[in-house]
């Protein structure tokens, strides 16, 4: 379970970028956390396995408290816990197999990251990763040879090899096509309801949020404005999380609404 306690985030610069956060995550849920751009949804993720420290109240995933984890605990927490960019992160001039098998970096002994040799059961768990996202024949191919939605699956893929209970996705489909950011969208859901894990993921097209997440967290200038279930989100709702901002709603090439 994830449980932000009064948690707020206050940058160098003075801006206040979480205020007064007060929530619970269970295992297994799919969260999406939606708002305007600079609402605050990046640093809320990326508090969670301590890329970005709060300022004050109490961040606890599983009973840690992220806050006071040092070193190989804090390293530990981030084993369980996958990340997902908007840009992948991949390393694009070598194999999608190599990439995924990145993930066991940090848990080899020294000899083995000098010569870069990996065991038999890391390269049958990474095969498998690329298994569970439909792309395991993909495994001996350059990465830079994909498409995007294939590439946002081999950065799947590498999470997932390092079987973890929890994925933050940090906008996974903004630089998708509609018809890939579903694909990829269903992939997170399949993993989300096969394998127990939560998903916690940053989102600007509302109708994919509701339509995969079951649960919306809206944020507003750093305060949460909405947490409820996705069927209950209104016209209201999102008036209330994006202040009535036509202006700023893009209609995309499904007629998804983009609020960006
Ligand atoms: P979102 O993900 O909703 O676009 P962010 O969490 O990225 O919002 O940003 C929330 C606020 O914090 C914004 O005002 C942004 O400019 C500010 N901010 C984000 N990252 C930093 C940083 N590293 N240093 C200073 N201010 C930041």
């Amino acid at each position: 379970m994830i449980e932000f306690i009064n948690v707020n985030k206050m940058y160098a610069n003075n801006v206040k970028a979480l205020q007064d956060i007060n929530v619970k995550i269970n295992q297994g849920e799919f969260v999406a956390i939606i708002g305007l751009s600079g609402a605050g949804k990046s640093t809320l993720i990326r508090c969670i396995n301590g890329m970005h420290e709060i300022t004050s109240g109490q961040l606890i995933v599983d009973e840690l408290e992220v806050n006071s984890l040092k070193g190989k605990d804090i390293r530990k927490l981030r084993k369980r816990i996958g990340m997902i960019f908007q840009s992948f992160n991949l390393i694009t001039r070598t194999s999608v197999l190599k990439n995924v098998l990145v993930s066991f970096v940090p848990q080899l002994s020294f000899w083995r990251k000098v010569t870069g040799f990996f065991t038999k059961e890391q390269k049958i768990k990474a095969l498998t990763a690329l298994d569970q996202v439909g792309i395991l024949d993909k495994a001996y191919i350059r990465v830079d040879q994909l498409s995007g939605g294939q590439q946002q699956r081999v950065a799947l893929a590498r999470t997932l090899a390092q079987n973890p209970d929890i994925i933050l996705a940090d906008e996974p489909i903004a630089s998708l096509d509609p018809v890939t950011s579903k694909q990829v969208m269903e992939d997170f859901k399949r993993i989300n309801k096969e394998m127990d894990i939560s998903v916690i993921m940053n989102i600007h097209h509302v109708e994919i949020a509701l339509e995969y997440a079951n649960r919306i967290i809206g944020i507003r200038a750093g305060k949460i404005v909405y947490d409820g279930k996705s069927e209950n989100v209104t016209q209201e709702v999102l008036n209330h999380i994006y202040g009535d901002s036509v202006g700023d709603k893009e209609s995309t090439e499904e007629g998804d609404l983009a609020y960006v």
